[in-house]
């Protein structure tokens, strides 16, 4: 992904109070910062040095350029513009090249600050965020680039379905697309229909473009899997508002989907995907896919180490032992949180042999691991249970390895037997 993300938000507002309130509450948005200039020479001789902003808020009306040419400036210097207005501005708006203002707010309510800085930070978080766009004409597929990239958007184009199948299977965080409808070979209706095999509406938006306005392209369009429907000519407004309102329903669900699968402490599975992602692995084992091994990690003695150093350090013991763990695993491995001082890695080995081995290597590199908290470093060890034998399902397996770690427990503690 890009390498570095813009964070700095340039505001240019001749009010003192509108320009304080607007950079205090950009600068409560996680990851920005907003640097604040007062008037249009100030700002010309800020971007002279072509120092690149995420984006910036800029008062229609300055002292010193009262005709709106701070908008020509930042439109220069390519950085998506957020215009402050009053509320009889209309005419003044009315004639300015408006490709890279995002958005116009009325500056006298103190509700329009929450909503920049709601701007502000979908902004940001655009930058992590690839649409592809799919057309057959070069010319087509550069314009809508040229607009996504004005909202901060990373872009891939496609020339063709076959090419977009292709993107798709190997981004699979591309959350939306935007798919010309008249293609030589395969046009976009069909290019939809095979993508909706793959990807529903929620993991994936789809929007339709072509130059047929009436309904019953529309309805052709949605009934075939798209999201939503565009026709061309449209306007730079209406184009960012839908392609903005799609990306972020796509990062909402997205979002809702890793908190309902993840151990809000340790960021591990929870014990609902350990079950949905376990039981995957283990009926792909019974088929002779590969060996599978089931460890249960048990911290030894844990309920001391919260009574000495207290409960907040004992959550960082968790979260240590939680990375650590999850790198001595592959990506496709299943590492869950099981309960409250206890996780379940279930891992695809070599052999049988090699599945101790594996939790061996665990139970020594928690060993090692040393935590440092408020001046005290603490130490932590780890009762493992391990099995390889299959039984009819994961949950036997679970089973075998808990009583494994109670056999671990009752002679010692920090050691690992396999049953
Ligand atoms: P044993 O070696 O027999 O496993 O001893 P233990 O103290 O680790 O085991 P026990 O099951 O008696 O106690 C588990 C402790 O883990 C008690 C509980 O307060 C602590 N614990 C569970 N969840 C959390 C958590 O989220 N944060 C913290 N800090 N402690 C937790
Ligand atoms: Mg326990
Ligand atoms: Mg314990």
């Amino acid at each position: 992904m890009s390498a570095q993300l813009l964070h700095q938000v340039l505001i240019v507002e001749g009010s003192t109070s509108v320009r304080e309130l607007t950079a205090a509450r950009i600068r409560r948005v996680p990851n920005i910062d907003a640097i604040c200039i007062s008037t249009y020479q100030k700002a010309a001789a800020l971007l002279a040095d072509g120092t690149d902003y995420l984006c910036a808020v800029v008062g229609l009306v300055l002292d010193d350029a009262a005709n709106g040419e701070v908008i020509e400036l930042t439109r220069k210097c390519s950085i998506p513009t957020i215009v402050l207005t009053g509320a009889s501005s209309e005419t003044l708006i009315s004639n300015i090249d408006s490709s890279l203002v995002i958005d116009y707010v009325i500056k006298e309510s103190i509700k329009q600050i929450d909503y920049i800085a709601e701007i502000v930070k979908n902004t940001y978080a655009h930058q992590r965020q690839t649409i592809l766009v799919v057309d057959d004409s070069t010319s087509q597929r550069n314009y809508l680039t040229r607009l996504l990239k004005n909202l901060r958007y990373q872009v891939i184009t496609a020339e063709n379905g076959a090419v977009a199948l292709e993107v798709l299977q190997h981004n699979e965080s591309i959350p939306l697309a935007l798919i010309d409808q008249n293609m030589p070979e395969m046009s976009g209706l069909q290019l939809i229909e095979k993508i909706r095999l793959r990807f529903d509406q929620e993991e994936l938006a789809l929007i339709g473009i072509s130059t047929n306005q009436d309904d019953a392209t529309t309805v052709k369009f949605l009934k075939a899997g798209a999201n939503d429907y565009l026709s061309k000519p449209f306007s730079t407004d209406e184009f960012y508002a839908r392609v903005n309102q799609h990306c972020r329903l796509v990062r909402y669900i997205s979002t809702l989907n890793e908190l309902a699968s993840t151990d809000y402490l340790t960021k591990l599975k929870n014990r609902h995907t350990l079950f949905s992602q376990g039981k995957l692995l283990h009926s792909n084992a019974l088929r002779g896919s590969f060996h599978l091994a089931v460890g249960m990690i048990d911290a030894d003695n844990f309920k001391t180490i919260n009574d000495r150093h207290g409960h907040a350090t004992g959550d960082l013991v968790l979260i240590g032992m939680a990375d650590k763990i999850t790198e001595m695993f592959r990506k496709t491995d299943v590492i869950a949180r099981f309960g409250g001082e206890e996780f379940i890695c279930v891992a695809v080995v070599n052999s049988a042999a090699d599945a101790r081995e594996v939790f061996e290597r665990v139970r020594k590199q928690v060993e090692q691991m040393e935590i440092n908290a408020e001046g005290t470093t603490i130490k932590v060890t780890v009762s493992i249970g391990v099995t390889t034998k299959l039984g009819d399902s994961l949950e036997q397996m679970i089973s075998l390895a808990d009583e494994a770690v109670y056999q671990a427990k009752t002679t010692g503690r920090n050691r690992v037997i396999e049953l």
